[in-house]
């Protein structure tokens, strides 16, 4: 028999769990138990839940495009303003591409280069 205790260590605490649960039911506390048994399982289904709502809201948010500026690919969230990892541009997204954040009035211009001897003729 003390073989047997000494093999089981957690063998104790869950009998003198058994026996409070028991006693407090008896005496008329069930509803203590029922109360902590939920919130043990809120505690254990509240990190399930939220992992899985993070990733809802993220695949409905978050948005890959290409940057307008260095053409690399940038990820952001669709609803607000963030910066191009590779060049620092600040970007927002218009619709599903990713825009330049300018103040109001700026003309974007695209350079093009022109070889000397095609000016010249
Ligand atoms: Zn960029």
């Amino acid at each position: 028999m003390r073989g047997l205790q000494v093999s089981f260590p957690g063998l104790r605490f869950l009998v003198t769990i058994i026996a409070l649960v028991w006693l407090l039911t008896a005496i008329g506390l069930g509803w203590l138990v029922k109360s902590f048994l939920i919130l043990i399982v809120l505690l254990l289904l509240a990190p399930v839940v939220g992992y899985v709502g993070l990733r809802w809201w993220l695949q409905r948010n978050m948005v890959t495009s290409e940057c307008p500026v260095c053409h690399s690919t940038t990820v952001g969230l669709r609803s607000s303003q963030f910066e191009c990892v590779a060049c620092g541009e600040p970007l927002e997204f218009d619709r599903d591409h990713a825009v330049r954040v300018a103040p109001p009035g700026t003309v974007d211009v695209e350079v093009i280069e022109v070889p000397k001897e095609e000016i010249l003729d």
